[in-house]
């Protein structure tokens, strides 16, 4: 017999394997369901476990380093002092949707962060999270374009506030309001191509629990630093997770018995203790160097306002500088290679001592009370398969495994941590572990299986469809049928 295969994907993201597969577990029918059915796994994330980095991983097997894509911001041109916002266009590898598209598969994509701007695939796409709004190329064809605009308040189809952090600056009650606002949306337009379209490949992602996660982990984590006892948001979170069970109830049951449905996040979350502020340590270090009186400026006005200064890469005095940071969770730190252009000035012969130094200086930090860290310090050719251009941070450096962000404020202070309203409005940062589970057609009920990388996904989609996995793709698929 000829069973048409079919996939569907429901990505939630940011999902903490303890909630989703233990605490929680037992209010979430629909996805207990599917557990018990089928298969479950902490799921390992991409280095950095940015959401863009993480799902463009999901979506296609390959790292951020065979991507070239290392953060939500990159350089204008190579070499360039000038960076932007990333997009789609910076992608160097194919999506499932593009190599299922070649054997005449249709793929629906909606919201999956970094498809902006979308591109012509066979079958239709909505971009999601750095989506500039209803404008340019969000939705793939016009006529699927037209039907988003067609909602009112459509913006709010791609984030539940537009920019890069939109999400941290409307106050947690328009959080809440414009979580299920957007969710609805979405999961009505979900619903309406699930049953209107012709397609193999489904895959949608809900951002609203990252949103709520950030600003929302005090209030129900007792063990947070700051956990507010008995807060009037303390279920908020709960009641969402209760809420997306529901609505993806919905949406199983309409779909066939030859499909095999995905639930997956992309990367976990984790409470955030605070910030550790690196590069007023690398200028304290005597590894970072500003111009002029750029620094004296930003040191007055931490003094008199407690504000910190922003700098971009042309405020740095190159001639003197060996390494900056950029980072919010995660460090990436740069070191100023010669190999990197005219401005570099540490030679390819003293690279691995400077970087070995610096390394060993961070991983010295305790937390703000002593502490020893479980600080990780990751080196892009250990964890990339072919990155180290020009954009790839030299190190990437998780403070106590991400429990401890870092300041991306800029500098003028002599505080080596923020914590509190200091640290921002997060008080929950990403975690490199998230959650998979995987049921329904040939998908034998396994329980819970060893964990699997992220990278693990798209070759077990194509596995599913009976097509060739690439050679050069690092995951490997997950057994099946
Ligand atoms: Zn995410």
């Amino acid at each position: 017999m000829n069973v048409k295969k079919k996939v569907f994907v429901f990505g939630i993201d940011g999902t903490p394997p303890k909630l989703l597969f233990e605490r929680w577990i037992d209010e979430l029918p629909n996805i207990k369901r599917l557990m018990d059915k089928g298969l479950y796994a902490e799921l390992n994330s991409t280095v950095p476990p940015s959401t863009i980095l993480a799902w463009t991983a999901f979506a296609s097997g390959r790292d951020p380093g065979e991507m070239g894509i290392y953060s939500y911001t990159c350089k204008v041109c190579e070499g360039s002092d000038e960076v932007m916002l990333t997009n789609s266009t910076k992608k160097r590898k194919e999506m499932v949707w593009d190599l299922l598209g070649k054997t005449g598969k249709k793929s629906i994509s909606l919201f999956v962060p970094l498809t902006y701007p979308v591109k012509k695939i066979d079958g239709c796409m909505a971009s999601g999270f750095l989506t500039p709004g209803m404008i340019g190329k969000c939705a793939y064809p016009d006529s699927l374009k037209e039907k988003l605009k067609s909602m009112s308040n459509p913006d709010m189809f791609f984030d539940v506030a537009i920019g890069l952090a939109g999400h941290r600056g409307i106050g947690i009650d328009n959080l809440i309001k414009n979580t299920y606002e957007m969710t609805d949306m979405q999961i009505k337009l979900v619903k309406d191509l699930v049953a209107n379209e012709e397609w193999d490949f489904f895959m949608a992602v809900m951002i609203g629990t990252d949103r709520l996660q950030h600003s929302i982990w005090k209030h129900f984590d007792e063990e947070h630093r700051f956990f507010i006892k008995d807060s009037q948001y303390k279920d908020v979170l709960k009641d969402y997770y209760k809420y997306l069970d529901k609505r993806l109830g919905e949406i199983l049951d309409m779909l066939d018995d030859d499909t095999v449905v995905v639930v997956s996040s992309d990367h976990g979350m984790v409470r955030q203790e605070g910030k550790i502020n690196v590069n007023d340590f690398l200028v304290k270090e005597g590894y970072l160097f500003f111009k002029d009186d750029f620094l004296a400026k930003a040191k007055l006005r931490w003094k008199e306002e407690r504000k910190f200064t922003k700098f971009k890469l042309t405020d740095i005095d190159w001639s003197k500088t060996k390494a900056y940071e950029v980072g919010a969770y995660q460090a990436r730190i740069y070191i100023n290679r010669k190999s990197r252009g005219p401005d570099g000035i540490v030679s390819d012969e003293e690279f691995e001592s400077v970087r070995e130094e610096i390394a060993n200086k961070l991983l010295a930090i305790t937390d703000d009370k002593g502490r020893k860290l479980d600080t990780k310090v990751f080196r892009p050719e250990d964890i990339y398969k072919n990155g180290f251009d020009d954009e790839c941070p030299d190190m990437i450096v998780f403070f106590d495994n991400l429990a401890w962000g870092v300041n991306n404020d800029g500098v003028g202070s002599d505080q080596l941590y923020l914590v509190g309203e200091e640290a921002g409005n997060d008080n929950a940062g990403h975690h490199p572990v998230g959650s998979f589970i995987m049921s329904g057609s040939g998908v034998e009920p396994r329980g819970k299986i060893d964990p699997i990388s992220i990278m693990d996904v798209t070759p077990t989609i194509l596995k599913i469809f009976d097509m060739e996995i690439p050679s050069d793709m690092q995951g490997k698929a997950i057994k099946y049928d």
